[in-house]
C-alpha cells in the first residue's frame, strides 16, 4: 500500500494525569502515516482524487487541542479514529503521539504511545424465523447502517430455508452482508448481540426459533479463536443458507484455511446434499 506520512507536528495541548499537566500544558509531536492507494492522484494531479494531508494536520491538532484526556493511549485511538472516518481512501493508520516533556523526574529523551488502527472487511450471515422475519431483518440493517464504525458494502438476496436439527419450527430467512469496520472482533460480536437484543433474541434453545441471528463469517483473513468466537465461522462450509448468499455477493472470496472459494465451497456442498438428500443446521 500507498503511504503518506506526517512528521512530529507539533501540538500545544493539555493532556496527562497530574493537575498541572491538565492547567499549564506541553507541548506533544504526532507522527501519521496513512495508509492508502496514492494511484489515481498520481495519475490525475486532482487534489480530489488525494488525501489532503493539510486538513490531517489540522484535524489532528484539532482534536488534541478541543480535549483534555489522562492519557496519550486516549488521544491516539481518537485521532486514529478520527482519521479514519474522515478520509475515505485511507483504510490503515499508524500514529504516534510523543510527549517529550513528560513529568518522569528523571532524564529521558522522549516516551511516545504508538498504534494502527484501520477498517476491516467483515461478512455477517444474518437469519431470522420468528415474528415478522423481513421486519427484524430491516431494523437489523438500519442499525448496522446506523453505526458510525460500520460501512455496509454488498447485501445479498434474502432466500426462505427449511429448518434443520430442531425441525418442528418456521422457515428461515437468510442472507448475508459484506461490511467495512473498524470494531475489533470481539467489540464486533458485542454490537451484533445488541442488535439481536434489540430484536428481542432470546437465548434458549440451540438451533431453535430466533427472531435474529448474526453470525461473523469471515473477518479479514483472520484465522482466530478464543472463548467467545471462532473466525472463519466453523460450520459455514456445511451451510447451503450461508454459502449460497455468500456466493451471490462474494463468489471469488476464499476460505482462508480451507483454500476454496464461495462458489467453489457451495458447488461442493450442493452435490453433497443432492447425493446424501439432507439440509445443515442453522
Ligand atoms: P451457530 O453458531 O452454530 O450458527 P447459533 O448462531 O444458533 O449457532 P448462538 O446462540 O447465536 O448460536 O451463539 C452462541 C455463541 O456462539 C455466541 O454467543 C458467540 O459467543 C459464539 N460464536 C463463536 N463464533 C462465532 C461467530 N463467528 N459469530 C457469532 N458468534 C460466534
Ligand atoms: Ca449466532
Ligand atoms: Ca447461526
Amino acid at each position: 500500500m500507498d503511504e503518506i506520512r506526517i512528521r512530529e507536528l507539533q501540538v500545544y495541548a493539555y493532556h496527562g494525569v497530574f493537575p498541572e499537566e491538565n492547567e499549564k500544558g506541553q507541548f506533544f509531536y504526532v507522527n501519521a502515516t496513512l495508509y492508502t492507494d496514492t494511484r489515481k492522484a498520481g495519475m490525475t494531479d486532482e487534489l480530489g482524487d488525494a488525501t489532503d494531508y493539510g486538513q490531517v494536520c489540522h484535524l489532528i491538532t484539532r482534536v488534541m487541542t478541543e480535549n483534555t484526556w489522562k492519557l496519550i493511549e486516549r488521544a491516539a485511538e481518537v485521532v486514529a479514529e478520527e482519521i479514519l472516518l474522515s478520509c475515505p481512501l485511507v483504510k490503515k493508520v499508524h500514529l504516534e503521539i510523543r510527549k517529550p516533556n513528560a513529568p518522569v523526574g528523571l532524564p529521558f529523551a522522549s516516551v511516545s504511545v504508538a498504534v494502527e488502527r484501520g477498517w476491516h472487511k467483515v461478512y455477517l450471515a444474518v437469519g431470522s424465523n420468528m415474528g415478522d422475519k423481513q421486519r427484524h431483518i430491516a431494523q437489523a440493517l438500519n442499525a448496522i447502517k446506523a453505526n458510525p464504525k460500520i460501512k455496509v458494502g454488498a447485501v445479498s438476496d434474502w432466500i426462505v430455508t427449511k429448518p434443520y436439527g430442531v425441525t418442528e419450527q418456521e422457515d428461515f430467512l437468510n442472507g448475508a452482508l459484506e461490511i467495512d469496520t473498524l470494531f475489533t472482533p470481539g467489540e464486533l460480536l458485542d454490537f451484533l448481540h445488541m442488535v439481536e437484543a434489540g430484536e428481542g433474541r432470546e437465548r434458549t434453545l440451540r438451533w431453535g426459533p430466533r427472531t435474529l441471528d448474526l453470525d461473523i463469517l469471515f473477518y479479514d483473513r483472520l484465522v482466530y479463536e478464543d472463548d467467545r468466537l471462532i473466525i472463519p465461522h466453523v460450520d459455514l462450509q456445511n451451510r447451503d443458507f450461508v454459502l449460497q448468499p455468500m456466493a451471490q455477493i462474494a463468489p471469488n472470496l476464499r476460505h482462508p484455511v480451507l483454500g476454496k472459494t464461495m462458489n467453489e465451497l457451495w458447488k461442493e456442498l450442493d452435490s453433497k446434499l443432492h447425493n446424501q438428500g439432507c439440509v445443515a443446521t442453522h
